[in-house]
């Protein structure tokens, strides 16, 4: 076995290991996880999580699903990479099912969201360079988007955190609307307009689902000026929803949508989805990519597909809706603390009338595992095989959190 795994690593032990050599981007919760099991994980202490994050929404079958490992393992004694230069049987069929599930026919596999979203702005770009129109470049995004840390999508990412210390953006012509303000989105979009670029429901930004007004504002954008909807599901795709994808839903049909997370259970892998109408603008070398569509990434998002088919999908609506039911009766507890509950299937937001991380904390210390998104907001994306017990030990370590909260701000206030 590894020796990084080895029980007698302590956290301290691994934090300090990083401290020398790794770039200091994250300031990451002092947790060190050294394996997991469905939906719960394990630290190098030995302590027990309920993993309602999944790595930010990412482990949908949870952790050491025996049937995933036994396929991934099957993949890598048979065949890992080989390239784009050459073909191998899985690409086609997972570009197949990913046309089956989401209705638009072409797709290019890639290895991460931000991929994903990059691949669909080049594409954009190629449409209309291909109609003889190359002056169309303007994007319109929205407030609280969030599309990737990479230089495009950096620039269709909305957090000033994110984008100041790099401005210029490398795609400079950028335009935010807010998503509640259907009137200017009308208002922002013309024949200069390249593509609209909006997550159906926004995740990162706190967990807020386009409203039909908007969805609709969109539709109608795009009639009028021709522009592209580029439709991100990279958070709230793959089945998150109890849907395959969150757009139909909003009555959207985009030219371009955007994968990730979800899609490999925990193997990177990203996919652009494009109509034909944008596909048949592409030729060959327009883009590429040297991992991407790798055998075994699509074994991974081939088997999380399976599953999703084979009842995954139902199961998402069913517990999906248990899991409302039972936080909107927390959150009707602690009307003190929550304004607002928002989502869909396994993708919930706790909006908080203040800052999320005494929640976040005081969970982390209960075993339970949620993160703090857009400042205000408690952010869940439970793997999708959670059963209704898992449900219900993890949403009363929830409430109890939440009480820790409430109780530790009493004191504060008492204290002065
Ligand atoms: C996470 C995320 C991305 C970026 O994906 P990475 O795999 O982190 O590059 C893009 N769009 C949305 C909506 C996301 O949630």
């Amino acid at each position: 076995m590894n020796d990084a795994l080895d029980s007698a690593v302590s956290t301290r032990d691994i934090q300090a290991a990083e401290t020398a050599h790794i770039v200091q981007t994250y300031r990451r919760v002092p947790v060190a996880f050294v394996r997991g099991r469905g939906v719960y994980l394990y630290d190098a202490e030995g302590r027990e999580f309920v993993d309602f994050i999944s790595g930010i929404g990412v482990a949908a079958l949870g952790h050491a699903h025996p049937g995933f490992a036994d396929a991934l393992a099957d993949q890598w004694r048979t065949l890992v990479h080989t390239s784009n230069l050459y073909f191998h049987p899985l690409q086609g069929q997972l570009a197949t099912a990913l046309a089956r599930l989401s209705g638009l026919p072409r797709a290019f596999i890639c290895n991460s969201g931000t991929e994903a979203n990059e691949a669909c702005l080049k594409f954009a770009r190629r449409y209309w360079v291909a109609q003889g129109e190359p002056e169309r470049t303007g994007i319109v995004a929205l407030d609280h988007a969030f599309g990737g840390r990479t230089c495009g999508s950096l620039s269709i990412t909305w957090d000033a955190h994110y984008r100041d210390p790099f401005m210029p953006m490398l795609i400079p012509s950028v335009t935010f609307v807010s998503p509640n303000d259907p009137d200017a989105l009308l208002a922002a979009v013309s024949s200069q307009t390249m593509a609209i670029v909006a997550e159906p429901i926004q995740g990162e930004g706190g967990v807020r689902p386009l409203t039909p007004a908007f969805a609709e504002a969109i539709r109608q954008a795009c009639a009028r000026s021709g522009a592209l909807y580029l439709a991100d599901e990279v958070q709230c795709g793959m089945g998150r929803t109890g849907q395959p994808f969150h757009f139909p839903a909003l009555g959207l049909t985009p030219d371009l949508v955007s994968v990730g997370k979800a899609l490999g259970g925990g193997y990177p892998i990203g996919a652009a989805l494009l109509s034909e109408r944008v596909a048949s603008a592409i030729a060959y070398g327009d883009h590429g990519t040297t991992y991407g569509g790798n055998p075994a990434a699509c074994r991974a998002a081939l088997f999380v597909i399976d599953q999703l088919e084979q009842g995954l999908l139902a199961h998402v609506r069913a517990i999906g809706a248990v899991f409302e039911r039972k936080l909107r009766a927390i959150a009707a507890r602690h009307t003190d603390l929550v304004r607002e509950v928002r989502g869909k299937g396994l993708m919930w937001g706790l909006d908080l009338q203040r800052d999320a991380s005494p929640v976040t904390q005081a969970a982390l210390s209960r075993g339970l595992l949620v993160n703090r998104t857009s400042e205000t907001v408690v952010r869940m994306l439970p793997p999708y095989i959670v059963s209704e017990a898992e449900v219900d030990r993890g949403l009363a370590l929830l409430d109890a959190a939440l009480s820790d909260a409430a109780a530790a701000e009493r004191k504060g206030t008492a204290h002065g």
